[in-house]
């Protein structure tokens, strides 16, 4: 490691000052946090110089690896030349332009504008207010409600963790807001009948969706949000023809569709996005976290012409789009999306995924595919996750109270690989850096391999149930 850290200084520094997101407060206030120090390809390491493969590319963001000086470069150059200027009131700055070309460029023929934000979660506020502004000037200001997806995870502003379909980004802080409904989650191994093909499955759940649209009343309807791949909730693919079966539900009633590419946008399976691989044809985008590959906070939100029409009618009676972020199109950001762009097309780090995804779930498939605990091993490109069971014959789940899915995460992370757990679905998951290497997939799955033999190997009677 270049720098030296002290690292029992900073720990303590850390817990007498920071309130931590998305972490038990009174932990880390006691044990104090694990401090990374430094990063490269697709390892990073700590202040006590301990390196491990980050197969979760931090939060699902590193696609393009850890330590590469082009986008620093670009972002140096970018902020000697202009470190700052707004977008509000007409202003624009090259690097958004250029951007805003480059992106469009990748999107449907039928998107052609995009608006730039911060967050995942910034994406899915504007969409959603979007939504309610086009609907206004469409005279249907009553069609405001956006119907999400149990398990969905779409961000934790007051509106977009309202998407969010985990219990516990709801639970203490009242939500979700009253405009937001949640509708199945299509998780085929999970959630199907038995007997039920995936096709009928497929179809009972748009049944369900237009039962729910019905009831609400489909006037007060403005748009359904999906991930293509489910990230946080489970890493759930789409059954077979569930969303061209979602889409015909939606077409008939008006709906509009937000594809919240957050996680699978920027080639995390294996093409640019999420929806050409499942054949969606969105009406909003939102991109986030691989635009940058994390290394500058930036989003982009995608909107149809058929969308930005009636916005730019509409100026004549509302005046300006009063909605808009100080950072919205920052040329700093944008520069560095760019850089991040070049790297991804130049390597083929995309067909990388492609690649070397397909391997690592053969691999999977090769090494776990009869373990008597393991379910299901999901995924597509590089992203998938593991599922427990604690029976696996007749389906059933291990109590989530044990948190198993927590501790052989653990155990892997003292083995050299950081996978992450996720809770609600006792699942391990991964979507390490587009830049891994066969050799770094093999080093992902006998981590896995010999990680969870320590612990459910070690289970007592009581746990196995
Ligand atoms: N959408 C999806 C699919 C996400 O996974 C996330 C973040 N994990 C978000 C939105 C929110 O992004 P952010 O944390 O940048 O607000």
């Amino acid at each position: 490691m270049s720098t030296l850290y002290d690292t029992e200084r900073l720990k303590k520094a850390d817990s007498a000052s920071i309130l931590h997101p998305a972490t038990v407060v009174a932990d880390v206030a006691e044990k104090g946090p694990r401090i990374i120090a430094e990063g490269k390809g697709c390892f990073i390491t700590d202040t006590e110089g301990k390196s491990q493969l980050d197969a979760v590319g931090g939060l699902w963001c590193m696609n393009i690896g850890y330590g590469r000086p082009e986008i620093g470069d670009a972002m140096k150059k970018a902020s000697d030349q202009l470190g700052y200027f707004h977008t509000f009131a007409g202003s624009s700055n090259p690097a958004q332009i250029q951007l805003a070309e480059r992106l469009v460029a990748k999107m449907p023929d039928h998107i052609n504008k995009v608006f730039f934000g911060s967050s995942g979660s910034d994406a899915n506020d504007s969409l959603m207010k979007i939504v309610w502004y086009y609907n206004g000037l469409r005279g249907k200001p009553e069609k405001r409600k956006i119907i999400s997806r149990r398990q969905a995870y779409h961000g934790t502003t007051i509106a977009s963790a309202s998407l969010t379909g985990l219990a516990s980004f709801h639970r203490n802080f009242g939500l979700p807001i009253a405009e937001v409904k949640h509708t199945s989650l299509p998780h085929y191994y999970r959630e199907a009948k038995p007997g039920e093909s995936e096709l009928d499955f497929s179809n009972r759940l748009a049944r369900e969706l237009e039962d729910l649209i019905i009831a609400e009343g489909p006037e007060t309807v403005g748009a359904f949000i999906a991930e293509p791949i489910m990230g946080a909730g489970g890493v759930i693919t789409p059954p077979e023809g569930y969303f061209s079966a979602v889409q015909k539900v939606l077409k008939k009633h008006d709906i509009l569709f937000i594809c919240d590419e957050v996680v699978c946008g920027f080639g995390r399976l294996g093409d640019w996005f999420g929806h050409r691989v499942y054949d969606i044809r969105p009406d909003m985008v939102a991109t986030a976290k691989g635009i940058t590959s994390g290394y500058f906070p930036l989003s982009a939100a995608f909107i149809s012409d058929e969308i930005w029409n009636v916005l730019r009618d509409g100026s004549a009676t509302l005046g300006a789009f009063a909605h808009g972020f100080t950072y919205s199109g920052h040329p700093v950001g944008c520069a560095a999306a760019m850089a991040n762009l070049d790297i991804l097309q130049n390597e083929n780090l995309i067909g990388n995924a492609a690649d070397v995804g397909a391997y690592l779930h053969t691999s999977l498939r090769e090494a776990l595919g009869d373990h008597a605990h393991i379910g299901e091993i999901r995924g597509h490109g590089l992203i998938g996750a593991i599922q427990l069971m604690a029976d696996r014959d007749t389906k059933t789940g291990f109590d989530l109270k044990h948190k198993i899915a927590a501790r052989c995460v653990a155990a892997i992370g003292e083995l050299g690989v950081i996978y992450r757990p996720l809770p609600t679905a006792d699942s391990l998951a991964f979507s390490p850096p587009l830049c891994l290497t066969r050799n770094e997939a093999d080093q992902m799955v006998d981590a896995l391999r010999k990680g969870l033999d320590q612990v459910i190997g070690g289970l007592n009677s009581e746990e196995r149930k």
